[in-house]
């Protein structure tokens, strides 16, 4: 479809600015293309009304925009969206609009599939990956802007990168994104309402709170017992606790803004006291929260809800320490959208 003409959205803003003087017209036109990219996010030529209809085939006949597109849309009924997203070269991502009374969350994600292995995730299930453009990821934000404007009579609140995919396995691509997602020239949103999930990848995380100290930092962490994290989470073989820690006390250090810990309590894995002593023990290394996820299951026998009474052992431990934890309950459950469901079932 776009033959070999070249994706315009990986030029930067300079390089589009040199291509019009290229052509011998003024460089500002450069402006007004990146503009209508990345704050009005069109995926048309044609609708760049401040160009004249000549520049506007100029550009076609140079360049091709390979945007995404709506495959399908699910709605919950709890008024969550899950949007299956077709990519240009026919693969498929999930992302989900999370409307709650006062906010609207996007749930985004950074990779087709996943190159992780954890064993209670559908998106570990997925055989094929691939890292996203970062036009790909920013695609999935302006759709769920549009939603949210359109179904809720409001812009994005928070976006959250725990769709599918490890975003620090995708992290430069993932934080372009970001850059047009928060500067002026593009969507404008506040850097503070975008939150980072990861697996814990412990170099990342560093590199992260190096150069994005204002993004907020969640761990899925589930078990705070090196075996046991082990188990669940094959690839921590390679990433111990204690370098997450040490981490997890660099990024604290850098952004002063405690980290998030996600966080499954699972039946006869991680419900016993001693599970619940270690995470108030990895609590202390710097300030956090805990979120206690519910399971959503993903037909694995080995993983089960742990009962009401282990949760309430586990917010007895925290509070007791002084470390606020919530107990979030699942949203779009019905239709495959909550944590651990995306799998592309619809397309299966
Ligand atoms: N790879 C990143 C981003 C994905 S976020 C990360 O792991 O943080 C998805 C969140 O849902 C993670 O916290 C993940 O551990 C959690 N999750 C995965 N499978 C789940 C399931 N079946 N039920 C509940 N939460 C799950």
């Amino acid at each position: 479809m776009s033959g070999d003409r070249q994706d315009i959205r990986r030029l930067t803003k300079e390089e589009l600015r040199s291509f019009f003087v290229s052509q011998g017209m003024p460089a500002f036109r450069g402006n007004q293309v990146y503009e209508w990219l990345w704050q009005k996010a069109v995926v048309d030529f044609d609708h760049m009304t401040n160009l004249s209809k000549d520049l506007r085939v100029l550009l076609a006949n140079h360049f091709s925009i390979n945007h995404s597109a709506h495959a399908q849309v699910q709605r919950s009924q709890d008024g969550t969206l899950k949007n299956a997203v077709q990519l240009h070269d026919g693969k498929i991502v999930e992302s989900v609009l999370i409307p709650t009374n006062t906010r609207s969350t996007a749930c985004v994600s950074s990779q087709v599939g996943c190159s992780l292995d954890c064993s209670f995730c559908a998106t570990a299930q997925l055989k094929r990956m691939r890292n996203l453009n970062p036009d790909e990821i920013f695609d999935q934000v302006a759709m769920l802007n549009s939603q949210s404007l359109e179904h809720y009579k409001r812009p994005l609140s928070n976006i959250v990168f725990m769709g599918m995919g490890e975003p620090m396995m995708n992290y430069s691509n993932v934080m372009q994104a970001i850059e047009k997602i928060t500067s002026p020239e593009g969507l404008g949103m506040s850097p503070k309402r975008i939150t980072v999930s990861t697996s814990g990848i412990p170099k990342m995380i560093k590199k992260m709170a190096d150069e994005y100290p204002k993004f907020k930092l969640a761990v899925s962490l589930h078990s705070a017992v090196e075996q046991t994290r082990n188990n669940i989470m094959p690839f921590t073989e390679n990433f111990p606790l204690a370098s997450l820690r040490e981490s997890i006390q660099y990024w604290y250090a850098k952004t002063k803004t405690r980290v998030t810990y996600e966080y499954v309590v699972w039946k006869g894995i991680n419900d016993t006291a001693e599970d619940a002593d270690a995470l108030v023990r990895f609590c202390a290394c710097a300030p956090a929260k805990v979120n206690l996820i519910e399971y959503n299951p993903v037909g694995n026998d080995a993983f089960a809800q742990a009962t009401n009474a282990s949760i309430d052992m586990y917010i007895n431990a925290l509070t007791s320490k002084q470390i606020p934890v919530t107990v979030r309950r699942s949203r779009g459950k019905d239709i495959d959208a909550a944590c651990g469901q995306l799998a592309n079932k619809s397309t299966a």
